[in-house]
């Protein structure tokens, strides 16, 4: 049986688990494609109001568990040889995991031209004029790129919290957990602090779940019922060269990488984790999703230690999922503009959606924002394409929940592989059911 096959299984055994979640799911989509908001507008402010309580119910959270997270996490770890091991190898495999993305996207774009048939859709003269601007564009992307990264070291670290301003917030954490580590014994009462916020954030997380179903099925029915089925037709190609790249990344790229570097079963992992996949659908987001992709890694055998550090870091800085969109759609554009796609371009898009998905926050809707990024590094602003971009905002939270779904399972991979690396990795909880659902019952 194929590896994909196979992780269909597992998926489906995990969701067996969890039935509720993916019943809320199904119902969620039925009732979007067979009652539309625009038939039923009074429901759908019912709907939002419930989808908007799931999502601020799962974000109240988020600040707390990343913070102590993080602190514990790096602080755990203790002496500064592992923890520079820790973090290389995490740095790493989530390069490769970003890099393989990227290469299959742009891959996937050229195959598929999804821009090549919308070129009817804007006018000519617009495109002549961008194809001008493409050209003298090096400098510009230079400025804007130094920008971008002073704005991510914190002037003001409660600034940053208050706004939920994730990047620079995490680098702090980062740099004052490892203080701790360095600080020994005298840190510990304030480890131990985090400790008790980090556990009291768990059984938070633990009532929230208990209104997941309702939530996801909210989610589900208003994003589905939303964005209407007529926008599908103009946009199919685009669409489907993400859902493919996407699809390749989900069931042959992550199941390889856990073949090549450890020893997990594939379908292990995914069966533990399809709770948090479900999440990550009905959210769209990877923050939101945070609490219960540590909740599956660490019941399923992945140590609090490798949970604790590279999962939250995971949340925020690894977005493959949203470096493949970035990619198909900024290719996308520039073949509906006419705009001739150099290998040397195809490079600098691949390498400005690294970055850019890297600084999105794992919340609804922010790669098509630091999409803008990629743009402006070749020389484009989001004013000038407004025929594309708003066709990229007619699908763009459909899209989203797929994208994030990688984001998500991607993390839990990474964690996978290190904890199997280091000997962080309880196998016998992994493999068994029972031992599982006896720490959920517990
Ligand atoms: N929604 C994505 C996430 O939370 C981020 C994005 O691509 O917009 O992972």
């Amino acid at each position: 049986m194929g590896i994909h096959m196979q992780v269909i299984i597992a998926l489906l055994l995990g969701i067996k688990r969890n039935w509720h979640i993916f019943i809320g799911l199904i119902l969620g989509v039925l009732v979007g494609v067979f009652f539309p908001q625009e038939l039923y507008p009074k429901a759908y402010s019912v709907l939002n109001f419930v989808a908007g309580a799931f999502i601020n119910l799962i974000q109240m959270v988020v600040i707390p568990l990343v913070i102590s997270a993080i602190i514990i996490g790096i602080s755990n770890i203790g002496d500064s040889k592992q923890l520079t091991k820790f973090g290389t190898k995490m740095i790493l495999y989530y390069g490769i995991i970003t890099v393989i993305a990227v290469t299959l996207a742009t891959v996937i774009a050229i195959i598929i031209k999804p821009g090549v048939n919308a070129e009817s859709l804007i006018r000519p003269d617009i495109s002549e004029s961008i194809k001008e601007y493409v050209a003298g564009a090096i400098q510009y992307q230079q400025d804007n790129l130094s920008e971008i990264f002073l704005g991510l070291i914190p002037k003001n670290p409660f600034e940053v919290l208050s706004k939920g301003d994730m990047v620079p917030l995490i680098l702090f954490v980062s740099i004052f957990a490892v203080a701790l580590a360095r600080c020994g014994e005298i840190s510990r009462s304030v480890v131990a602090f985090f400790e008790s916020i980090f556990a009291a954030t768990m059984k938070v997380i633990d009532w929230i779940m208990y209104f997941a179903s309702v939530g996801v099925f909210a989610l589900t029915a208003v994003s589905v019922g939303t964005f209407g089925v007529e926008v599908f037709n103009d946009i199919s190609k685009y669409l489907a060269a993400i859902l493919i790249a996407l699809g390749i990344q989900f069931f042959i790229v992550y199941p390889s990488m856990l073949k090549i570097f450890s020893k997990v079963p594939p379908t292990k992992l995914f069966a533990a984790i399809s709770e948090a996949i479900m999440v990550a659908f009905g959210t769209a987001s990877s923050s939101a999703t945070l609490p219960l992709t540590i909740t599956c890694c660490e019941k399923r055998g992945i140590s609090n230690r490798i949970c604790s550090f590279v999962l939250p870091l995971g949340a925020t800085l690894n977005m493959d999922g949203t470096a493949i969109v970035q990619t198909i759609a900024v290719i996308f554009i520039a073949q509906m503009y006419g705009i001739d796609l150099t290998p040397l371009l195809l490079f600098e898009i691949s390498l400005l959606a690294m970055i850019a998905s890297s600084t999105c926050a794992g919340i609804p809707g922010t790669g098509l924002i630091t999409i803008t990024l990629i743009f402006n590094g070749i020389g484009l602003s989001a004013q000038q394409l407004v025929v594309g971009f708003t066709l990229l905002f007619t699908v763009e939270r459909f899209v989203d929940m797929f994208r994030t779904v990688c984001n998500v399972t991607s993390d839990a991979v990474v964690a996978a592989i290190i904890a199997d690396n280091e000997n962080e990795l309880d196998y016998e909880l992994l493999s068994s059911k029972e031992s599982a659902d006896k720490i959920e019952k517990a």
